[in-house]
């Protein structure tokens, strides 16, 4: 669990942002410090309204870069509009877009549920811990300490849970877990398939479901039963998150993640073969300790050949006391040099997944209030979709709406009201 450090900068919006933000590193038993010299990761919310305030935000970078031993990762306005500029100011910085900065600081790890694993309506989201703890011990992983062996309520507790989030107001659902592909394996059974058929069955309402983290090994297993879930279930959103790390076996081996490249491939190939549309999402560590360039490369091939279309990339960095804090690790240098390149590679292939929707109508399930009087939701595939002018028109947050989708910014979607 990573010590963190965040500077805001800007409009109302971008403090909202920054809540957010805060919001899901503290759920994930991570915690602020003061200090950028205090900090594993220092963020830097910026803001780019006027040229003053740019080249404000260009000097605290740079000396949050010197101030920071951990890593420095700018997202706001500025990171997303102009984050070359950044680049070419020579600031050694993860550029990213404010949603992904949570998976960032994460470092590869699996979330870790709330304290008291209940779930919650945030807005009109309702937050769903299906169980805690996992059935891995990755070599790089503190969480786990925390977390230990998989501990799975029944199926019937997660669904009277599940019905009390949307009577509460929840349009989405979240469920949640450090691998929620393993739940109910301390039972002895393979529960994921069964909860989600009961929960858009048995639960009326309008209401869409995201499953969250997966790892590839569990899902393997139910690879065809669980893509066939997917198939049947209209409120179910067409998007896996299975996390590969790497695509070297060997570098698996030394993660201990328990899975092959090739498991993690037949998921995706399964996926691809029940569903016309749908979204993988993936993780990679680079610079994990026993990383040849040659695995380096291994992964970048892995991620054109499986194309997915939200990709967190993670510089690793060691977790005290876990195993892989005692490896010779690589240098700083080569760890930016092979984050910078998965991260160009990674923007090429998600920006053409949001290039390939403009022009197409898309019904948006809006969650999130976005910048000025935007909201933001997703599509049926769980791409993300920010309408401009929406609370003008007198929408509002948890409604579906048709949109043209004219524009993209490489991670989301531009749309407009039909
Ligand atoms: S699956 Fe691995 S990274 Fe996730 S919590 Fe378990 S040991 Fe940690």
């Amino acid at each position: 669990m990573a010590r963190y450090h965040i500077e805001t900068y800007g409009c109302t919006s971008n403090r909202g942002e920054s809540q957010q933000i805060e919001r899901a590193l503290r759920d994930g038993g991570h915690r602020p410090v003061e200090s950028p010299a205090e900090a594993d990761v220092a963020i830097l919310n910026t803001c780019t309204v006027v040229e003053k305030t740019e080249r404000n935000m260009l000097a605290r970078a740079r000396e949050l870069d010197d101030r920071t031993p951990g890593d420095l990762v700018i997202t706001g306005c500025m990171a997303l509009a102009q984050g070359e500029q950044f680049r070419a100011a020579g600031v050694d910085a993860e550029i990213l877009h404010w949603d992904e900065v949570p998976e960032h600081v994460r470092n590869g790890e699996c979330p870790t549920p709330t304290p008291d694993t209940e779930p919650v309506v945030d807005g009109v989201v309702g937050i769903l811990p299906i169980a805690r703890g996992c059935m891995s011990d990755c070599s790089y992983c503190i969480t786990k300490r925390a977390t230990g062996k998989i501990d799975s309520p029944s199926v019937e507790e997660n669904v009277r849970k599940a019905r009390a989030l949307v009577h509460a107001g929840a349009t989405e659902l979240r469920i949640t877990g450090q691998d929620t592909g393993v739940y109910g394996w301390d039972d002895g059974e393979r529960k994921l398939c069964v909860l989600l058929e009961r929960i858009c069955e048995e639960i009326d309402g309008d209401f869409r479901v995201r499953v969250g983290m997966a790892n590839p090994k569990g899902v393997h297993g139910i690879r065809e039963e669980l893509a066939a879930v997917f198939a049947d279930q209209e409120k179910l959103y067409n998007f896996l998150h299975i996390p590969v790390q790497s695509g070297s076996n060997d570098v698996l081996g030394d993660m201990r993640r328990q899975h092959t490249v090739s498991e993690y491939v037949e998921v995706v190939e399964t996926f691809d073969e029940y569903l016309k549309e749908w979204t993988l999402s993936t993780d990679f560590i680079v610079g994990f300790p026993t990383e040849t360039e040659r695995d380096f490369e291994q992964s970048l091939a892995l991620l054109r050949e499986t194309r997915p279309e939200k990709i967190n990339v993670t510089r690793f960095s060691k977790r005290p006391g876990t195993d892989a804090a005692d490896m010779k690790g690589l240098g700083g240098q080569t760890k930016k040099d092979r984050s910078s390149e998965m991260t160009d590679v990674k923007m090429e292939v998600v920006g053409e997944a949001y290039e390939s929707m403009v022009g197409t109508e898309r019904e948006v399930l809006l969650v999130e209030d976005g910048t000025e009087d935007s909201l933001v939701g997703y599509d049926r595939a769980y791409r993300q979709v920010a309408v401009p002018g929406a609370e003008s028109a007198g929408v509002e947050l948890g409604e579906v709406v048709t949109c043209e989708i004219t524009g993209q910014n490489t991670v989301y979607a531009l749309g407009e009201l039909v």
